[in-house]
């Protein structure tokens, strides 16, 4: 039988404490909140969690992901994060209810793709406040808006913003009320209501913590704040949330001691890089079945604060283990805490499998 590591542990009552929390807060704000599963490839029993926790529906970058919760039975609305490739239009229309979008053709495609199907379909137009992923520029909101009510089966849900992805630009009170503005000249040059102003991701929640979103922003799309319990900021734990939802556990398959400085002549590793070391004489050295088609390795950080990481290839992670109090032996499993990025990693993995602990 293949074995069952390496192993991601989703603790299903840390996702639910930290999303209600997260919630709760927004809530507070006028905000209601989007359950973002991507970062999991939308495990079905963590959308469950997010929808048990006061999510308002959920939302993934990918039409896979949504498919496989709609095929799990999840009953609620999906929102397509990614912007659509035109060539998916029609899956997009049938599997998403809302998408967010920044192009004219697209969204034209998506409108007949809905027609075909008698189908309505929501989307959210993004604005680009300086971070420069998606969006159209504030200056041509107004005009892509009008093109876009001139469409029978699009329905304009909203506009929305997305931070802190390509730039690093932080949500603020002047980002944020740009976004406000561009809601009130739509409105007003085209005598509609905006129903949805969607801030951003996590790294919108320090500003709503704060007190200071503007009054309006009434939407956020949440992962990582709740999935990990970072402030993506700066990474430090965010406030009324638990960081051990997710636990990556490896098995031991090689235990001795060793030098720590290579013997021989050196060139290049297995990845094109010309390591470095350090002699710090013999220690004890631990092989882990897992490597870098699994996880990525700098977004590792063992439980165990004694165990260091000294390197990894594709499949074999080496550790040094000399200070560990625990009883390591040939088949004990080490824990590690993965960052965002490597969570990402491990749960696209075919090789790690996956294990929900705590049933919802
Ligand atoms: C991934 C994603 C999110 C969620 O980001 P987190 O930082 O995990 O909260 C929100 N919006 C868009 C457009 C995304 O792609």
């Amino acid at each position: 039988m293949i074995s069952k590591y390496p192993l991601l542990k989703i603790n299903l009552n840390t996702i639910k404490e930290n999303c209600s929390s997260i919630v709760r807060l927004c809530e507070k704000h006028g905000i209601g909140v989007a359950g973002v599963t991507k970062v999991t490839c939308a495990v079905p029993e963590v959308g469950k969690a997010l929808l048990q926790s006061g999510c308002i529906y959920l939302a993934d970058s990918r039409l896979e992901n949504i498919e496989r919760m709609r095929n799990a039975g999840i009953d609620t609305e999906y929102l397509l994060l990614r912007i659509p490739m035109i060539s998916e239009a029609e899956e997009v229309v049938k599997l998403a209810d809302i998408s967010l979008n920044s192009e004219i053709s697209v969204i034209q495609e998506l409108d007949r793709a809905a027609a075909k199907l008698g189908k309505k379909h929501k989307i959210v137009l993004m604005i680009d406040l300086g971070d420069l992923r998606e969006g159209v520029w504030v200056d041509n909101a107004v005009e892509t808006a009008k093109n876009i009510l001139t469409l029978e089966n699009i329905e304009f849900h909203g506009i929305g913003a997305n931070l802190a992805c390509y730039g690093g630009v932080i949500p603020t009170e002047e980002n944020m009320n740009i976004l406000m503005n561009v809601k009130t000249n739509i409105e007003e040059s085209c005598g509609i209501d905006i129903k949805v102003v969607s801030g951003g991701n996590s790294s919108g929640l320090p500003l709503v913590m704060s007190g200071n979103m503007p009054h309006g922003i009434n939407h956020f799309r949440v992962g990582e704040a709740i999935l990990l319990g970072r402030n993506v900021i700066d990474r430090s734990p965010f406030p009324g949330t638990k960081q051990d939802a997710f636990i990556i556990e490896a098995e031991i398959v090689e235990l001795k001691y060793k030098p720590s400085v290579p013997i021989g002549l050196t060139g290049q590793d297995a990845f094109g890089n010309e390591p470095e070391f350090m002699d710090k004489g013999n220690h004890l050295r631990a092989i882990c079945a897992i490597g870098r088609g699994d996880v990525i390795i700098d977004g590792l950080m063992p439980l165990d604060e004694n165990i260091e990481i000294l390197g990894a290839s594709s499949d074999h992670l080496l550790l040094d283990v000399t200070d560990s109090e625990q009883n390591l032996q040939i088949g004990s499993t080490v824990e590690f805490y993965p960052n965002y990025g490597c969570l990402l990693r491990a749960s696209t993995s075919h090789y790690v499998k996956k294990e929900i602990i705590n049933k919802l």
